[in-house]
């Protein structure tokens, strides 16, 4: 089940303030974290994809106060090393997936500013704009309606701004859940007269833009499979294919290589050991997921099962406390083994 964020929040709050958090601190906090995002976007948007979206403001914020705890940003290719060291400096690193523009136009200047390294995880369908993004076409249906209906799932009333984010929310989750909802999804999405390509062709870097952003110094390209899709539900030669071809076009389009992979979704269901072997068996040297927990010394044996913290929109000095302590994994496991592996 999906915790509110109301509620993740309130509990983060009370972890803060009672010291609970610095008490788990002691098991869960780890070496390091890899904090996760999607889309940076202006601080007065609205947005239904709340879940996608950071504002840059809130961006900045964290950056500031990471920087004034003087922890070490850093690339990805440091964080392999640091975790083979005998004793890991602590580090926080920064990755963006999908493949935003506004990871360019937005992120970038803030990250410049803080001197701070990032990953961006880039699918071919992005570039290509063939991707099904059937959660640009939710945000645009949930924002033209006030109330809509999924086979399988009812109706949604989204007739205000907290509505709407609710039922984004809803049916995002739900999706996560089940992807056999996703035929009557793209469906309904077509049905209400959607169509994902020209959203696609608004948000996605070009070409040009994956060029510039790869040239950057701060700036490291990580694959995220050619079509976004579910891994774990596909069979072993398609998922081969996805990363492998992803990876690909990456160095084709860029000259570089690329050593990084995030796995769509990330959660248990979209990825597990298997996705890891291949990861690993296609050239890759780390790739992430989204298992919530910090980073281990442990880690140097799961390099291609590393979980990340999302950094959401509201985020507080409580919230990014208690994440930095590692409460979310406490929580995600029910207080059970600190380093979350797949
Ligand atoms: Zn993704």
């Amino acid at each position: 089940m999906q915790i509110p964020s109301i509620v993740k929040s309130a509990v983060y709050t009370t972890a803060h303030v009672t010291g609970l958090s610095r008490a788990l601190a002691l098991r869960y906090r780890g070496c390091g974290i890899i904090f996760a995002l999607h889309s940076i976007v202006a601080d007065d948007a609205f947005h239904p994809d709340h879940t996608l979206r950071c504002p840059v403001g809130t961006l900045e914020w964290v950056l500031r106060r990471l920087r004034r705890q003087n922890l070490d940003i850093v690339t990805l290719d440091e964080v392999t090393e640091r975790l083979n060291a005998p004793a890991p400096k602590p580090f926080a690193a920064f990755t963006f997936d999908d493949g935003f523009a506004d990871n360019l136009t937005l992120a970038l200047p803030v990250m410049e500013k803080y001197a701070a390294p990032f990953t961006v995880y880039v699918p071919t369908g992005m570039i290509a704009r063939d991707i099904d993004a059937w959660w640009f076409g939710v945000a645009a249906w949930i924002r033209r309606h006030d109330r809509i209906e999924l086979p399988g799932l009812g109706h949604f009333v989204c007739a205000d701004a907290a509505g709407k984010q609710r039922t984004f929310s809803a049916i995002e989750a739900a999706i996560h859940q089940n992807f056999d909802l996703l035929p009557a999804l793209r469906e309904a999405i077509t049905a209400a007269g959607i169509e994902i390509a020209p959203l696609v062709d608004r948000e996605a870097l070009t070409e040009n833009q994956l060029r510039t952003l790869a040239r950057h110094p701060l700036v490291t390209i990580g694959g995220h499979t050619t079509t976004h899709l579910n891994l774990a539900r596909a069979p072993a030669a398609t998922a081969k294919m996805e990363m492998a071809g992803n990876r690909k076009f990456l160095q084709d389009v860029t000259g570089q290589p690329v050593w990084h992979n995030a796995y769509p979704f990330g959660h248990a269901g979209a990825c597990g050991a298997r996705e890891a072997d291949i990861s690993r068996a296609v050239g890759f040297r780390t790739a992430v997921t989204t298992r919530p927990g910090a980073i281990f010394p442990q880690h140097r044996d799961h390099l291609h099962a590393l979980p990340r913290i999302c950094v959401t929109r509201d985020e507080n000095a409580s919230t990014l406390h208690c994440k930095l302590n590692g409460l979310s994994r406490a929580i995600n496991s029910r207080l059970g083994d600190p380093v979350a592996r797949m």
